[in-house]
């Protein structure tokens, strides 16, 4: 359906996004207002790239013929003749909602605009666009070219139109879609997240530390990957802004953040990205903080 994708944010999530779709020969124009941010994805684009294609058994031209479908900039009007655009700005609602208006001024008007938000109410954001119908949440995972789920989301203004074409295109990329309705944080955080909060709580508490909380998970409950490990994987902003969500708008006080998670944030510590979260990523082997 989309011959040219608009990625707005270029963080973890944005640059997942373009690498699936160049890979699929989708031209791509990712935007964001930190040139670093850029730099990195671009960075990021290609090594994936190089090694998607070097897997297939393809020549180095393939690699960097999809490389070159894909642009960076800093400025909205990028975006203006693409067919949709996927918005994966940080997860803060007054951010999304001026990203929307910003996107408004520039797409062309018969593009969909697919949100990335892990948790927000796709309803509300529809709103600070200007075309709800044409508005729908598309919640990829992380790593993007990893995990083989896209959750699909309608807002109640989401057209019939948006949700099938908006499901074709995940469908496209070889993504397996789950629709999950409009509630806070959708079908996986609503799971998820508690149980990173619970793990907080855990260490918050001192029944374990950050290597017997992962390692207990690993070897007791089967996870592949320990919960403050995969805290830190996600991002603790990213975490605790889900955890307020659900807290706020579920009005539940089971929702509540983990005041360790919250100091965490506070401190700059946001894992993995910032090279400090529950492990400290200075050294090749990521060392536990507590
Ligand atoms: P990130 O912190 O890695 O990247 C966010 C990017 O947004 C940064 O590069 C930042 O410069 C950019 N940004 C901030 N304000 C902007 C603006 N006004 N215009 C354009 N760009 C702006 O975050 P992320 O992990 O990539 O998350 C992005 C979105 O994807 C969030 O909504 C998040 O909830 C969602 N998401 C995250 C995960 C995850 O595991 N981290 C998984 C699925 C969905």
């Amino acid at each position: 359906m989309a011959q040219k994708v608009g990625v707005v944010g270029a963080g973890q999530m944005g640059h997942g996004v373009a690498q699936v779709c160049a890979a699929n020969g989708l031209s791509v124009a990712v935007v964001d207002i930190d040139q670093a941010a850029l730099d990195n994805a671009a960075d990021q684009v290609r090594l994936y790239l190089d090694r998607h294609f070097s897997k297939l058994g393809e020549a180095p031209a393939e690699a960097s013929g999809a490389a070159a479908l894909v642009e960076y900039s800093t400025d909205f009007s990028a975006i203006a003749d693409c067919d949709l655009v996927v918005e994966s700005a940080i997860e803060n609602e007054d951010v999304k909602r001026r990203v929307f208006e910003q996107i408004a001024e520039h797409l062309n008007p018969d593009a969909w605009i697919g949100t990335n938000t892990s948790s927000i109410s796709i309803t509300r954001l529809a709103t600070a666009s200007d075309r709800p119908e044409k508005f729908i949440g598309l919640h990829f995972m992380n790593p993007v070219p990893a995990m083989k789920l896209v959750e699909v989301i309608r807002g109640l203004q989401t057209s019939e139109e948006t949700f099938e074409k908006c499901q074709a295109f995940a469908t496209e990329l070889g993504k397996t879609v789950a629709i999950a309705e409009d509630f806070p944080a959708f079908i996986v955080n609503r799971i998820l997240l508690p149980m990173i909060n619970e793990a907080v709580y855990t260490l918050y508490e001192g029944v374990g530390s950050v290597t017997g909380i992962d390692t207990s998970m690993k070897l007791g409950a089967n996870h592949p990957v320990g919960p403050l490990e995969l805290a830190d994987f996600i991002g603790l902003d990213t975490c605790l802004a889900i955890m307020q969500v659900l807290y706020n708008d579920l009005s539940d006080s089971k929702y509540r953040p983990c005041p360790l998670l919250v100091k965490y944030v506070e401190a700059g510590w946001l894992g993995r990205k910032t090279g400090r979260g529950f492990y400290d990523y200075s050294t090749d082997t990521p060392i536990p903080t507590r």
